[in-house]
């Protein structure tokens, strides 16, 4: 992994700062923070990573569903770079699913999210788009943006035995 882009892990006080907007997409070291991000998810077998976790305070996330190791059921996306989102609805209804997260190294919890959520954000090219994400990826987005305001799944387990280790995880699913 480049050792520009270190994963820091839950205890990082870094993980715990709100991010800043992104203000120039034109400065190349943000458009390398986002080439960093996209190969980073990728080698870890992430479906989704937010700057703060490679310690960059900025408020860009990635959501890159596939199936791999850690998310065998995963959807196949798009890898789409999601720069300043803003939140402009979700449905009332939520559910309860199992994430991980690549900050969090060897545990999964269960979770409510949004099964919907309609998102306005910049493409890396600063681009304004707009995007209704329903499901797996509305909860992946979910995730990644509580990355942005300094906060993890950990903040929204219910119970804490909605918390597993990834051993007790693989076990439940046989
Ligand atoms: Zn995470």
């Amino acid at each position: 992994m480049d050792p520009a882009y270190p994963l820091i892990t839950v205890g990082d006080p870094r993980l715990r700062q709100p991010a800043l907007a992104v203000t120039d997409l034109t400065d190349g070291r943000v458009q390398q923070l986002i080439d960093g991000m996209l190969k980073a998810v990728v080698a870890h077998n992430g479906v989704g990573l937010a700057a703060p976790q490679l310690a960059h305070p900025v408020r860009v996330l990635v959501l890159a569903s596939r199936p791999n190791p850690r998310y065998p059921e995963a959807p196949l996306m798009v890898p789409t770079v999601v720069v300043n989102p803003v939140i402009l609805a979700y449905d009332d209804h939520r559910q309860k699913g199992w994430e991980g997260c690549l900050s969090v190294p060897g545990q999964r919890g269960q979770v409510h999210r949004y099964r919907q959520i309609d998102v306005e954000y910049l493409d890396r090219q600063g681009k304004l788009c707009r995007q209704l994400w329903q499901g797996f990826v509305a909860r992946i987005f979910q995730h990644e943006y509580d990355h942005l305001e300094g906060q993890l799944f950990l903040d929204r387990l219910e119970s804490p035995a909605d918390l597993y280790s990834e051993a007790a995880y693989q076990a439940l699913l046989g």
